[in-house]
C-alpha cells in the first residue's frame, strides 16, 4: 500500500493533478493517525543527558547521515564525465560541517566575502570555491581572486567592474536568467521578475567580451527554482541550459567548460512528501546531456551544482524544551526557543515536522500552537499542529523540530535581544562536539561603542 501510491503519484503528479492529489489524501489519510516516520538519532534518555551537558535550544547534525547522504549525491552524479558540487554554504555556514563536506569531496558556493572565508577555513580552496554573489562589492571580487575561486558574474556591466578592482581571471562563469522563455515554460514559468543574471543576449556577447579581455576558460549558470521537490523542474533548468551552451558554441566559438545548475532541491518536509531522489534527478539530466550536448560535440562539459538544503538539511534539527503550556482560545506550547533560532516558519509559514522525544509513538490526542518567545505573533513553530500531549515546565518535554539543517541556524537574527542558540555535532562515532556556543548577552553588547557611551552628552 505505501510504495505503490508514492511511486505513481511521483510518476503522474505532473500530468493528472486530481488523480495525484486523491493518491496524496490517501496517504495523508494513512499518515494522519500516525506518528511520522521521521527519525531522530538520539533516544530521548541520550538527548536528555546532552541537554543536561548543553542547555537547550541547540541544533544538532548528525554526521553519519550527512556523509551517507553525500556518498550517494557523489555516485549518482558519477554518470557525468566530471562533476563537482559546490555546497551552498548559506545553508549551514559552519567550518566544522564544511570541513566534513569537503572530506568527501565537495567545494563551496560563496556569496560573501565572510562566506569565502568559512570556506578556506575548511581547507577549500581555488577552483573548488564558486563565487556565485550579486551586487557585489569591489573587496568581495578581490578577496574571491585572491583564493582562486571561480567567479559567477551575475550581471553584463560586472565585467567591466571586475577588471577594474580585481581583474579579468583565466576562468570566468556567467549566470543566465532565462527570462520570458520561447513561448512560456508551463514548468518553470517566467522569471523574468528575478533580479538574477544575463540575458541571452548579454551572456553571448559578455563571454565574447571577457574572451577579447583575456578569459580563456568559460562557464555558464543559472538558477531558476527554491525548495522545489518536482523532477521536471530541475530537468527542465538543466535542457535550458545545455541549449544555451550549443547556442553559444554555434555562435561565438566559445565551448563552455562546464556548467553549472544551481542549487533549488527541494527536501520533504512534510511527512507524507517524498524525497527527490538523486539517481533519478542525475539519471534525468544524463539523458538530456546525451541527446543535446554529445551531438554538439560537447560530450565533455562538466556538471556542477550548488545544491545546500539537500545536502544537510534532513540531517539537523533544533531542539528545545517546553516550558510553558497556556490555555485561553487556543492551546498554546511555549518553548524555551523562538524564531530568532529558526525563522522559516515565521517567515514562509513554512511547514516543519515536530515531534516529541519519548512519545515518538504515542497518539496524537492535542491540537497545539508551538509557540517561541518573540514579541511577533507569528513567532509560531506549528499552527493547530496534532501532537502528542505535552508537558511543560524546567523539566519539560524535549520538542524535536525536523529539516532545520539547511536554512535554519543560519538565518538567525538578534531582533528583540534574542540570543541565538549554539550547535551541537553527532559524530559517526556516536560522540557529540559543540561545534558553535550559544550566544551571549557580550556578544550582543559588542558591536555598541560603550567606551563613549558614558561620556555621551544630551543636555
Ligand atoms: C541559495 C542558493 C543555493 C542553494 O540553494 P538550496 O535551496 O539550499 O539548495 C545555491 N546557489 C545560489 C546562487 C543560491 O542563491
Amino acid at each position: 500500500m505505501k510504495a505503490l501510491p508514492r511511486r505513481l503519484s511521483r510518476r503522474y503528479r505532473g500530468r493528472f493533478p486530481g488523480f495525484c492529489t486523491g493518491l496524496l489524501i490517501l496517504r495523508q489519510i494513512r499518515y494522519s493517525n500516525l506518528m511520522s516516520d521521521k527519525t531522530f538519532p538520539l533516544t530521548k534518555t541520550r538527548l536528555e543527558e546532552l541537554a543536561g551537558q548543553y542547555p537547550t535550544p541547540f541544533y544538532l547534525y548528525d554526521e553519519k547521515a550527512i556523509r551517507t547522504n553525500v556518498k550517494k549525491l557523489l555516485k549518482a552524479f558519477s554518470v557525468f564525465p566530471s562533476y563537482r558540487e559546490h555546497f551552498a554554504v548559506k545553508a549551514l555556514p559552519n567550518p566544522f560541517i564544511l570541513k566534513i563536506l569537503a572530506a568527501e569531496g565537495l567545494g563551496a558556493d560563496c556569496s560573501s566575502g565572510p562566506e569565502l572565508t568559512l570556506a578556506d577555513m575548511a581547507g577549500i580552496k581555488g577552483e573548488e570555491i564558486m563565487f556565485s554573489s550579486n551586487e557585489t562589492p569591489a573587496s568581495e571580487y578581490r578577496a574571491a581572486r585572491k583564493l582562486g575561486a571561480v567567479i559567477n558574474l551575475d550581471d553584463i556591466t560586472h565585467i567591466e567592474y571586475l577588471e577594474k578592482h580585481a581583474g579579468i581571471p583565466e576562468l570566468i562563469s556567467c549566470r543566465y536568467n532565462p527570462g520570458p522563455l520561447k513561448g512560456g515554460n508551463a514548468i518553470i514559468g517566467e522569471p523574468k521578475e528575478a533580479k538574477y543574471g544575463f540575458t541571452r543576449e548579454q551572456i553571448i556577447r559578455g563571454l565574447a567580451l571577457l574572451r577579447d579581455k583575456g578569459a580563456r576558460r568559460f562557464a555558464l549558470h543559472t538558477m531558476v527554482a527554491s525548495n522545489k521537490l518536482n523532477l521536471d523542474y530541475h530537468l527542465e533548468t538543466a535542457r535550458i541550459l545545455f541549449e544555451l551552451v550549443v547556442e553559444i558554441k554555434n555562435k561565438t566559438g566559445i565551448c563552455a567548460e562546464f556548467v553549472n545548475l544551481g542549487g533549488g532541491v527541494g527536501i520533504p518536509y512534510r511527512p507524507e512528501e517524498e524525497a527527490l531522489d538523486w539517481d533519478d534527478l542525475a539519471g534525468g539530466i544524463k539523458k538530456l546531456y546525451d541527446s543535446i550536448l554529445v551531438p554538439a560535440g560537447l560530450g565533455t562539459l562538466g556538471i556542477h551544482t550548488e545544491y545546500g538544503r539537500p545536502v544537510t538539511g534532513p540531517c539537523g534539527w533544533l531542539v528545545a524544551r517546553a516550558i510553558h503550556t497556556k490555555s485561553v482560545y487556543r492551546q498554546y506550547i511555549g518553548l524555551d526557543s523562538c524564531m530568532a533560532d529558526l525563522m522559516r516558519p515565521a517567515l514562509y509559514g513554512a511547514y516543519h515536522h515536530i515531534t516529541v522525544a519519548g512519545k515518538e509513538n504515542a497518539p496524537l490526542t492535542e491540537t497545539y500552537d508551538v509557540v517561541g518567545s518573540l514579541c511577533e505573533n507569528n513567532d509560531k513553530f506549528a499552527v493547530q499542529r496534532r501532537l502528542p500531549k505535552i508537558d511543560a515546565g524546567d523539566t519539560g518535554d524535549l520538542v524535536i523540530i525536523h529539516d532545520a539543517g539547511a536554512h535554519g541556524r543560519a538565518m538567525g537574527f538578534n531582533y528583540n535581544g534574542k540570543l541565538r542558540c549554539g550547535e551541537l555535532l553527532l559524530r559517526s562515532d556516536g560522540s557529540v562536539v559543540q561545534i558553535r556556543r550559544p550566544e551571549t548577552a557580550e556578544d550582543y553588547f559588542a558591536t555598541l561603542n560603550l567606551a563613549a557611551l558614558a561620556g555621551f552628552e544630551t543636555g
